[in-house]
């Protein structure tokens, strides 16, 4: 089926190469598939199209597998504590069960591990090129990609494949999204993004301000407290501090049961409210802002321990930051505080520098690509984006699930053109399509997927790409 090698590399004997638009030589891939990066998304995208008889040659910029998770890469966002924040059960990939003796919410030095052995089992490295980045993906002729690839870093010379079909799974967790503030440039103390986190020394005998209230940001805060000399705490808003356990079992296990029992949003919404009225009760006695809006409608904030650490005054809650003086932060309602270190927990932005902005349809070019099931984009039928969610749940089984479907989708496009030419119709209507119930409308909550509702919708676009009617 394909013209690579038996190891998926390119053999330049295999094909004359062909040439790009600009006049490059282009080497022929034939059918095979590329697929941008080797983390848990494109280690999955790898197998499930090996599985379905395709070539693939993946490229990854770093050294090894595992992406966000790798904490020996520089770009990788894990500090020193960080565990998973969803549960095993609904993290794991369903076909490679994480070991019956990890804890429910494993350590990223066990989730390095574990991408480890997914890749050696289904031998997956054979098919890696290391230290290789991708720097353009444009498209050819007969809907395949000319990608254009280079040493990490820049050194070497530059060399194009062209490919049947690729599958972007670049991650949207390592490019920091940096607030402005008035004053910034001007201020005195230590200022860095939770990306440069990783220990807790960082933050040992100083006055720390943390801003901003996503996972990390409540992690870091937590770490503060304990550390820190006095730690703030700047969010924009209030938020539901979830409990990591619920009845005894981890609360996205919780939540789940109540999903496959459809119990409806309204009564997941108050069953939420009273477990938080009878464990937490009324966070504004804490200090902390009453949340603006209904549970679900924001990414699950699941920390057991912020609330505590503020009952017990490590941690002192402040409004949004106003503008920042050479010695000082004013906040939103007049106060000044001194913080000699701000960690922004701010979180990430997309990045698809590789591809022109139009592929996509996202016209301002921030990074939000209009896409059906967040993965496939109207117009190329032989590209998909795997991982770009932010599901109430663990994504690996999601991005495995996705990428399943562009195999099976690329199987049609060669046995069954009709089916993926009905596919092809029903990402023109319903691209930009949503999963979840309302979230508040910023960049945090872009790609934010309630893991029920698109298991549900990737398993009736499986279901309509195969059914005999
Ligand atoms: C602190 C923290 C906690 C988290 N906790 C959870 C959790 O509990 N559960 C959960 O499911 N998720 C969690 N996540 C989300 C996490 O991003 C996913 O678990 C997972 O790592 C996403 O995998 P991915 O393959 O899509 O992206 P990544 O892991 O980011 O991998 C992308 C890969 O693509 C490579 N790459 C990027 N651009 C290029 C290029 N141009 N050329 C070549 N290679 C490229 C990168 O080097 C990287 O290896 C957490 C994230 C953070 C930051």
């Amino acid at each position: 089926m394909s013209t690579s090698t038996d190891h998926g590399r390119p053999d330049p004997e295999a094909t004359p190469p062909a040439r790009g638009g600009d006049d490059r030589p282009v080497s022929d891939r034939g059918d095979t598939v590329c697929v941008i990066g080797a983390g848990a998304s494109g280690l999955t995208a790898i197998k499930n199209l090996r599985e379905h008889g395709f070539g693939v040659d993946c490229y990854e910029r770093e050294t090894g597998v595992g992406g966000a998770w790798n904490w020996r890469h520089d770009r990788s966002p894990v500090y020193a504590s960080t565990h998973l924040i969803s549960s095993k059960p609904f993290t794991q990939f369903p076909d490679f069960p994480m070991p019956d003796s990890w804890p429910d919410y494993p350590h990223h030095s066990q989730l390095l591990s574990y991408f480890e052995r997914y890749a050696d089992h289904f031998d997956l490295r054979s098919h890696i090129w290391f230290g290789t980045e991708v720097v353009r993906v444009e498209p050819a002729e007969g809907d395949r990609w000319d990608v254009t690839t280079r040493s990490t870093g820049g050194y070497g010379p530059e060399r194009t494949s062209r490919y049947a079909a690729v599958v972007i799974a670049n991650g949207h967790n390592w490019s920091p999204k940096l607030p402005r503030y008035e004053g910034l440039e001007e201020f005195r103390g230590e200022i860095m993004h939770a990306s440069s986190y990783k220990d807790p020394a960082q933050l040992r005998g100083k006055r720390v301000l943390v801003v901003g209230a996503g996972n990390t940001g409540c992690d870091i805060a937590v770490e503060a407290a304990q550390q820190a000399s006095r730690c703030w705490h700047s969010t924009r808003r209030g938020y539901w501090y979830a409990p990591k356990y619920v009845l005894g079992r981890p609360a996205d296990q919780v939540n789940d049961t109540l999903l496959a029992l459809r119990v409806p949003l309204r009564v997941r919404q108050w069953l939420y409210h009273w477990t938080m009225r009878l464990t937490v009760g009324d966070l504004t006695r804490f200090g902390l802002p009453r949340p603006d809006h209904r549970v679900y409608e924001t990414h699950p904030i699941a920390n057991s321990q912020l609330v505590y650490y503020v009952g017990h005054g490590g941690i002192g809650p402040v409004p949004d930051v106003a503008r920042f003086r050479p010695y000082a932060v004013e906040l939103a309602d007049g106060r000044e505080i001194d913080p000699e270190v701000v960690i922004f927990a701010t979180g990430y932005l997309p990045r698809f520098e590789f591809l022109d902005a139009s592929v996509f349809a996202d016209s301002a070019g921030a990074g939000r690509p209009t896409l059906w099931l967040n993965a496939f984009t109207p117009g190329h039928p032989t590209l998909a984006v795997a991982g770009l969610l932010q599901p109430d749940s663990g994504l690996f089984t999601l991005s495995h699930w996705q990428t399943v479907l562009f195999a099976r989708l690329l199987q049609a496009r060669r046995d069954r053109p009709e089916r993926a030419m009905a596919f092809a119709r029903r990402v023109r209507e319903r691209a930009g399509e949503r999963y979840s119930g309302p979230v508040k409308d910023s960049s945090r909550h872009w790609f934010e997927v309630g893991h029920a509702d698109y298991l549900r919708a990737v398993q009736r676009a499986l279901h309509d790409l195969e059914s005999s009617k």
